[in-house]
């Protein structure tokens, strides 16, 4: 167990490509973060630095206070799994979740007593006998998990480990992972492009976009206050709905017509991006003008793509009852405590909901 701590860490692979661009981030001992981002954003580049496997061109890396940029992968004391499991076929579960122990010089006897051990806490006795063939992919993920955990490293890095599974074993490892944490409480750096797998298990939550850190926090955190025009967008299904619009004396106007009210002073004439989660954009009697385009009733609650009479469209969540037809004109009106208000040019969030 132990803190990580990356200062400016930079990498440029051999082409010039810029993956990681001055990453700055301290994950506390047993806090579990998960790092989240489109493809090709730096994620798996910002694990393979931190377990070794790939050196950085600049840049600090700390574990357990200790200073592990020359350090061999092996002698950093991570534990690293992979979303192909990488399980050796011809060794039983109890081999592949005991074979590092053997390694290090155990006895027969401690290995297999850690292994019953980890196999206990995973759910996985009753398979300690077979190969990976005759395994579903869960269990192999479990194996994999079991072979990191048993190892009792200082730093756990999961690099998708669920992207292979099928979306109902997905949900099930997600509380499984959750589980895990509260048992074996390991400082965890875990990668996804999957926001949810970041939002239901993260203690903190490190968006990244091209190369460097959007936004960190705890999910509601970012769900609730996006620090950029980037996280908004990439956390939250349906997505943040954005309307350019100018600032008033009283708030904000979108193509003249439309007057959204903002808490606090604002710097009249600026020109804005303004945000609104769906389900801050509601049916009234009168409000803005709008015809609704498409209905999606997705069981809980239908989500509803509008045509708004200043030529915006707009997404928003209804309760499942909502009486509403394609085509269909009707009012909207924005809850204005949840109103985000961004700079166009820099995407810098300028006022945000508290
Ligand atoms: P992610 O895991 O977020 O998809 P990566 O860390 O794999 O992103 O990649 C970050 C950037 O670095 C991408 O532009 C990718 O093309 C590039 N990259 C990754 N690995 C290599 C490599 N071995 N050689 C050159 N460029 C690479």
């Amino acid at each position: 167990m132990a803190e990580l701590a990356l200062t400016d860490v930079t990498k440029i692979y051999d082409r010039g490509q810029m993956a990681l661009d001055k990453v700055s981030l301290t994950v506390a001992d047993r806090e579990f973060v998960v790092i989240v981002g489109p493809s090709g954003c730096g994620k798996s580049t910002t694990l393979r630095v931190i377990a070794g496997i790939e050196d950085e061109s600049s840049g600090e890396i700390r574990i357990g206070g200790e200073v592990v940029n020359d350090l061999s992968p092996g002698a950093r004391d991570v534990a690293m799994v992979f979303q192909d499991y990488a399980l050796y076929p011809h060794m039983t579960v109890a081999g592949n979740i005991g074979f590092g122990l053997r390694r290090r010089g155990m006895t027969r006897a401690e290995v297999r007593a850690r292994v019953a051990k980890i196999a206990e806490v995973l759910e996985i006795t009753d398979l300690l006998d077979r190969r990976p063939a005759m395994l579903s992919g869960g269990q192999k993920q479990r194996v994999a998990m079991g072979r990191a955990m048993v190892r009792r490293p200082k730093l756990f890095l999961f690099d998708e480990p669920l992207s292979n599974l099928d979306a109902r074993l997905r949900v099930s490892m997600r509380a499984e992972m959750r589980r895990l944490k509260e048992h074996m409480p390991t400082t965890t750096i875990y990668v996804t492009h999957d926001q949810t797998e970041a939002m239901t298990m993260a203690d903190r939550v490190v968006v990244m976009n091209a190369g460097r850190i959007a936004q960190v926090g705890p999910p509601m955190q970012i769900y609730r206050q996006p620090a950029n025009l980037f996280v908004a967008q990439f956390i939250g299904s349906p997505a943040m709905n954005l309307m350019d619009a100018t600032l008033t004396d009283r708030g904000a106007e979108i193509a003249g017509q439309i007057h959204v009210d903002l808490p606090g002073p604002t710097d009249a004439g600026r020109k804005v991006v303004i945000g609104l989660r769906p389900e801050a954009v509601r049916l009234s009697d009168s409000g803005l003008p709008a015809r609704a385009l498409t209905l999606e009733p997705v069981g809980q609650e239908i989500i509803v793509e509008f045509e708004t009479a200043t030529g915006n469209r707009l997404r928003s969540r209804l309760p499942p009852d909502t009486q509403l037809g394609e085509k269909e004109n009707v009012h909207l009106v924005f809850d204005a405590t949840q109103t985000h208000v961004f700079d166009p040019e820099t995407g810098t969030a300028l006022s945000r909901p508290v």
